[in-house]
């Protein structure tokens, strides 16, 4: 690349979409990072400018940074980096604001040296990212914010993605609450073991929501989109959930779920018309309860990570 500095967009995902924890993903087009990745000549990675969020500047304490390490680590490359955070996605969002930063900084610096490594590669660096964030190298978020589309993550150790089919018009609508859920806390309340009927309605839907995203076969994804397992604890910290999700589901939505580990809630809808219409309806309960909210439709953002100039 004859470029010494790139401009790029880095989108919010949605893991875990209902069936899929810890295994599913999907990247958005409406909500993302911007970051501004340069070469320079001085060794070493520094994080420059961090604007929309207050967060650590020190590259060891922020994901961006970590994952940056990372890649460097495993680089023949002798100069440094300078990274630029424009902050869109808030933290703690349930949408992916750590895995943006962290799959953004590795995505760019390896596009800035004509990409000695593949996207599985850069996942593996991103995740070292994640770590930080929550305590786990989980893949479910910067897997399709590097890939694109649906990710499905087979396995972490070693690290195997699976890239997913996504229909044309299947559209996101995500509702973000102003309330704080940290990761660790809505992983600290989950069970550590589950109960066989459980994990068989569970990977009956898992299988049959990728069957269905390859066919795009709307009614069996809107089938499949439940969770036996995660949903019926984690939902309990989010105040009017079950209400979002009837309003979602009685507006047309496939299915409606918790994004990632929250707050945010997603709902999937076949066409921009009817997700638009879904979006209002999971508001409308927000407004009734006076909770300040963002809303967004999106489509599916097939290309993942791209650059902007
Ligand atoms: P999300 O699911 O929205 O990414 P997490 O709770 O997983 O939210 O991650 C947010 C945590 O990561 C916060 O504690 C935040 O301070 C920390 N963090 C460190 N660096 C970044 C960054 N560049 N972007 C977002 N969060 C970061």
């Amino acid at each position: 690349m004859t470029q010494d500095s790139i401009k790029i967009f880095c989108p919010a995902t949605i893991a875990n979409i209902s069936c899929g924890f810890d295994v599913l993903g999907l990247a958005l087009s409406a909500v993302g990072d911007e970051m501004v990745i340069k070469k320079v000549p001085i060794p070493g990675l520094r994080i420059t400018k961090i604007i929309g969020l207050d967060l650590p500047k020190e590259v060891e304490n922020n994901v961006a940074g970590v994952a940056g390490l990372a890649f460097m680590e495993a680089s023949t490359y002798k100069g440094g980096f300078e990274i630029e955070i424009y902050k869109k996605i808030k933290a703690g969002s349930g949408i992916g604001s750590s895995a943006a930063s962290a799959a953004g900084a590795v995505w760019g610096m390896n596009a800035l040296l004509d990409a000695p490594f593949s996207k599985r590669e850069l996942v593996q660096f991103a995740m070292a990212g994640e770590k930080l964030a929550s305590g786990v190298a989980h893949a479910d978020n910067v897997a399709p914010a590097i890939y694109g589309g649906f990710t499905l993550v087979r396995s972490t150790d070693p690290l195997d993605i699976i890239p997913i089919h996504a229909p044309k018009e299947l559209y996101a609508s995500i509702i973000h609450p102003h309330i704080e859920i940290k990761t660790s806390d809505s992983r600290k309340i989950l069970k550590t073991s589950i109960s066989l009927a459980d994990g068989i309605k569970q990977w009956g839907n898992v299988g049959a929501l990728v069957a269905g995203l390859f066919q795009e076969d709307y009614d069996l994804i809107g089938r499949s989109l439940v969770d036996h397992i995660v949903e019926p604890i984690r939902s309990i910290l989010i105040p009017g959930f079950d209400e979002v999700k009837q309003e979602a589901l009685n507006a047309g939505a496939l299915g409606c779920g918790i994004s990632g580990s929250g707050p945010s809630i997603f709902a999937l809808s076949k066409g921009l018309a009817t997700a638009t219409r879904v979006t209002q309806a999971m508001s409308n309960v927000f407004v009734k309860m006076d909770l300040s909210y963002d809303p967004y439709v999106s489509e599916i953002n097939t290309k993942g990570i791209q650059i902007i100039s």
